[in-house]
């Protein structure tokens, strides 16, 4: 089903480390739906914990959902109508709501030292109570609570929530939950420094912004009640909940790790935006694959660039359940999205990687090789180490390798000793008349082509796996073609 009015929807990372595929997941659906509603993409900044700030990672973050494509419409960069967009600027806007709350008795300052607190979490688990704040300040007179705040005691301001009856929380994917009150803390809102807490801090945005989909990580779940109770003291309309689902390592054990992800198949790998950038992924093949990690379009469709993307994904299709990150689906993504790029597109794509790795490329060179390996890498970085020989100025062929299948060191000389000369011996260096010669110089040895090829290959280019081997030739030429070949004939040689 597609939402026809345009929603509001918000990405509301935490600047406290670099950026991840849960983060990248939450903020495509965000994008999809703004983008399927015709509606506003919005980027908020959620940095009032101070402690866990970390300077590089808004950076980070930004360069990554770039990268993905994943543009937004209101942020911190860009304005917008409700800004400022990151929290650490918007202070006074929730002193204000605090404030309303505390009119309202909804709220309360408490003044308990963090020492007694421990006290009495400390009571409650040899009891083996749940923590929970005891009330100490609860019903403290509003006027006695406001005489020690103005006589500049330490304090915080807590919810009040209340006592008796239920609350119930509605999550689109998961329906009702519905919790009974006295099981809910006092949470704090407002901490001693005098910034707010999340639950205070996005929801007031959430409402200001006009948000009207929140969706979120499930680790909010066990909070949800708080933060509808939140919108209730308010009297303010809720939005529509989506708490998407879990990411679990590669095995299907456990959380998935913030650092890296153990794939039985292929070991650690990183689960950093960014980091897959550099190990050479299309943003297209990360958006497919994250897409389709806690949502399906129907039980067989793989591939949907984003603007199918755009079209097919729907809120309702969204999985609660935790889904298992699977690195080799990247994989074939990303070799399905790299076989369906134009050349000049996957050659501007690869020239970095070549570039990066201290190779002296030039485009025209490039240009020439791309077809040539376009259907042999998964990565963009398998381009250089399949092709990287191209912009050696000299090979170093292993001399072992340099002997042929079922042949010896003698015979393998002798095999690139002739091909050489059947090569030099050619007017030109046209591939057919190439291949042609080198097939008929396997014949006359008595040995197979695959053989010649296989001495050939590891002396032109130094490596067991190659790009075609008489399209490589043309493109390193014939002179130097025939200059490694003797090289070869004499490591050979060496090894009789
Ligand atoms: N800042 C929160 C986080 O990073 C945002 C959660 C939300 O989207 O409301 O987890």
């Amino acid at each position: 089903m597609n939402l026809k009015k345009p929603v509001r929807v918000r990405f509301a990372p935490s600047p406290t480390g670099r950026f991840h595929i849960g983060g990248a997941r939450t903020a495509l659906y965000n994008y999809l739906l703004a983008q399927q509603t015709g509606g506003q993409f919005i980027l908020r900044i959620e940095d009032t914990d101070r402690k866990r700030f970390d300077p590089s990672a808004e950076q980070e973050l930004a360069s990554s959902l770039r990268w993905l494509g994943l543009d937004w419409d209101e942020g911190p960069d860009k304005g917008g109508p409700y800004g400022p967009y990151r929290q650490s600027e918007r202070a006074d806007i929730y002193l204000k709501y605090i404030n309303i709350l505390l009119e309202k008795g909804l709220a309360y300052y408490c003044f308990c030292s963090p020492e007694r607190l421990a006290r009495v979490r400390h009571q409650q688990q040899k009891l083996k109570k749940p923590p929970r704040y005891d009330d100490h300040c609860r019903d403290l007179s509003p006027i006695d609570a406001k005489e020690r705040v103005n006589a500049g005691e330490s304090y915080v301001v807590r919810f009040k929530t209340p006592k008796q009856g239920k609350t119930t929380a509605v999550d689109l994917l998961r329906g009702p939950i519905t919790v009974d009150n006295s099981t809910l803390d006092d949470y704090i809102l407002l901490k001693s420094n005098g910034l707010p807490v999340y639950h205070l801090a996005a929801m007031v945005d959430d409402h200001l912004m006009k948000i009207t989909h929140v969706l979120r990580g499930s680790e909010w779940l066990p909070t949800f009640p708080l933060h509808v109770l939140i919108y209730q003291a308010f009297g303010w309309e809720q939005p529509t909940w989506v708490h998407l689902s879990v990411f679990l390592n590669p095995s299907g054990k456990g959380k998935l790790s913030k650092r890296f992800a153990i794939d039985p198949k292929s070991g650690a790998r990183s689960v950093y935006v960014l980091d897959l950038k550099q190990t050479g992924y299309l943003p297209e093949a990360v958006n497919n694959w994250i897409a389709l990690m806690g949502w399906s379009y129907d039980d067989h469709t793989e591939i949907f660039s984003m603007d199918e993307l755009i079209e097919k994904f729907s809120l309702e299709k969204l999985n609660p359940s935790p889904a298992a990150v699977n690195y080799s689906k990247l994989d074939h993504f990303d070799g399905i999205y790299i076989r369906s790029l134009q050349l000049d597109d996957l050659t501007h794509r690869i020239l970095p990687f070549f570039k990066s790795a201290g190779l002296p490329v030039d485009e025209t060179t490039l240009s020439r090789i791309t077809p040539l390996i376009q259907e042999r890498i998964r990565t963009l970085e398998d381009a250089v180490e399949i092709a990287g020989f191209f912009f050696n100025e000299t090979v170093e062929p292993d001399p072992e390798q340099l002997i042929g299948k079922n042949m010896t060191a003698a015979d393998s000389a002798q095999a690139a000793r002739q091909a050489s000369e059947v090569i030099a011996s050619l007017p030109g260096f046209e591939n057919d008349a190439v291949e042609k010669s080198l097939r008929n110089l396997a014949d006359e040895m008595k040995i197979k082509a695959g053989q010649l090829f296989g001495v050939l290959r590891i002396a032109i280019t130094g490596q067991r796996v190659s790009p075609p081997l008489i399209e490589s030739m043309q493109i390193i030429g014939k002179d130097e073609v025939l200059h490694r070949i003797e090289q070869a004939v004499a490591i050979l040689n060496r090894q009789i």
